[in-house]
């Protein structure tokens, strides 16, 4: 687990996790992740997505689908 103290954007020690849903979108389309667990700093709003994280969003967009394939029974 990726262990962050400071912001990489402003360098703030505030940033913390957070767990909470998570929109994101892609071509338009708008897709949430649910419980995602996350870094955000509270002075400047960056988001800092770990390996775990990062997994979750792709599991959930539309862009990774093809890595994803759904099961067909041809
Ligand atoms: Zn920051």
């Amino acid at each position: 687990m990726l262990k962050i103290t400071r912001c990489p954007s402003c360098g703030s020690g505030k940033i913390k996790t957070v767990r909470r849903n998570w929109i994101g979108s892609f071509k338009g389309k708008r897709y949430t992740v649910p419980c995602l667990r996350y870094y955000e700093c509270p002075d400047c709003g960056e988001k800092v997505y770990d390996r775990d994280a990062m997994r979750e969003i792709e599991g959930h967009s539309p862009a990774f689908e093809q890595t994803h394939p759904k099961r067909k029974s041809a």
